[in-house]
């Protein structure tokens, strides 16, 4: 069996949906790949750390032009006036998450990218 696709090893680490048959199998092929369960390891490492954020994490409050930077990478518009004045806990734990998982698909995108050029320079399918 070829590798197990890196996005699928991401919804893996997620683990939002109902398992299905193609999980079974992808995580029967993990048990038996050092590389796959590697990376199934460092994904489950950053969803855990996503999940349990609190924005004591951080040393200070976020400047004004994260924000601004933020919310245009994510809205590609214009930026917002500031930062929103006060957030609630739940949701500031939640922003961090989805920034997080934002990073997180950012970087698998850029790991499967990686990946795809390295399995055609060496003449590999899988
Ligand atoms: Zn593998």
């Amino acid at each position: 069996m070829a590798h197990v696709d890196p996005a699928h090893l991401v919804e893996l680490a997620l683990r939002n949906a109902t398992p299905t048959d193609a999980d079974a199998e992808a995580l029967r092929h993990v048990e038996r790949c050092d590389r796959c369960r590697d990376e199934l390891r460092v994904l489950l490492r950053v969803v855990t750390a996503a999940r349990t954020a609190h924005l004591v994490d951080l040393s200070a409050a976020p400047p004004e032009r994260v924000w601004r930077r933020i919310s245009r990478d994510i809205t590609h518009d214009t930026p917002p006036p500031g930062p929103p004045p006060v957030i609630p806990n739940h949701r500031r734990r939640a922003l961090l998450t989805l920034l997080a998982l934002l990073a997180l698909a950012a970087a698998t995108g850029l790991a499967a990218a990686r990946w795809s050029r390295h399995r055609r320079s060496n003449g590999r399918s899988g």
